[in-house]
């Protein structure tokens, strides 16, 4: 598992449910993270799969 700037950020992107196998169906999943492209991206939930890209951590604010 990949270490994030934060206690906060590790919980949220290491985030797995047990019921949503897709992550964007998820309402507790707020944060996306894209491991290849060391990315990370809020999730919007409105039905489909879109996702903003976040540059600082909205917890702590380290630049992602
Ligand atoms: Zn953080
Ligand atoms: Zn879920």
């Amino acid at each position: 598992m990949k270490k994030h700037c934060c206690e906060d950020m590790n919980y949220h992107a290491n985030l797995k449910c047990d019921i949503h196998e897709n992550s964007f169906e998820c309402p507790d999943k707020i944060i996306i993270f894209d491991e290849k492209d060391n990315d990370y991206g809020l999730i919007i939930h409105d039905g489909g799969s879109s996702s903003i890209g976040i540059d600082f951590c909205p917890w702590c604010g380290s630049r992602l």
